[in-house]
């Protein structure tokens, strides 16, 4: 953005939703060092465990334990990253238009709605998607600008909440091997309660708990060869009892 466009006056943001993995940290300071700029970090004046003992309670209230945010229900991402973005925009430029880039790529599932100012004075632009920046384009602007890729690129591929919904079924298990404790958090919010039939999970076919079990069981078997002749990793062969 600063080369392409050096006449703009930009301000860098980052919108905290408190639930972050430790390595988006770490990759924002490695952002501010290489490339000597300074990133406003925006979050919302209540955390995420008071949002969600609110949603609880109103749904224990109700009957139903839908609290759980999901691609459905996605509060989360408004409580936590839009109303806090908009606040700090209208606080800190309330007279003005403002223009706000946000990095999409091309070739990324839509799955986001996008922000949409309620006071109606942020145009919005993806400048990625403008310019047909796909995956590669991506990969070679990080390489040669010395940033590389966050660490937790390993075992996931997108960056957001450590109990992001969003998450595929090896990347959860990239999060017990790296994060054994965020890992843990997270199950502490699913609800399963058997005699009433209730379970409210992350993953709508399997809780975080009966993926350690499913895990823990292949672990302990010798892995065998496939038709192919090859011995899966561990990974995979857990992963080929689930999908
Ligand atoms: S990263 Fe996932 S869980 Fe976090 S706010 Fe966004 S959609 Fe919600």
């Amino acid at each position: 953005m600063r080369d392409k466009y050096p006449d703009l006056e930009l301000e860098y943001v980052f919108t905290d939703s408190g639930c972050e993995l430790p390595e988006t940290y770490e990759f924002l300071d490695r952002i501010r060092a290489v490339l000597n700029i300074s990133i406003t970090v925006i979050k919302s004046e209540r955390d995420w465990e008071s949002y969600w003992s609110v949603w609880k309670t109103k749904s224990t209230h109700q009957g139903h334990y839908t609290y759980l945010p999901s691609p459905k229900q996605r509060w989360c991402t408004e409580v936590l990253k839009l109303i806090p973005y908009e606040n700090w925009l209208q606080t800190n430029y309330p007279d003005y238009t403002i223009h706000s880039y946000v990095g999409l790529r091309a070739d990324e599932k839509r799955d986001r709605s996008g922000f949409t100012s309620i006071k109606g004075n942020v145009i919005q632009h993806h400048p990625f998607i403008e310019n047909g920046l796909v995956f590669q384009d991506i990969k070679n602007l990080l390489l040669d600008s010395g940033l590389g890729f966050p660490k937790y690129y390993k075992w996931r591929k997108r960056s957001g909440c450590y109990f992001c919904f969003y998450q595929t079924k090896r990347e959860w298990l990239g999060l017990y091997d790296n994060h054994p404790d965020l890992y843990q958090k997270a199950m502490s919010y699913e609800t399963i309660i058997p005699e009433k039939g209730i379970k409210y999970t992350w993953n709508e076919d399997i809780s975080l708990q009966e993926l350690l079990v499913l895990r823990e069981a292949i672990l302990k078997e010798p892995l065998v060869e496939d038709n192919s002749g090859k011995t899966p990793d561990k990974l995979s062969a857990i992963l080929a009892y689930i999908i």
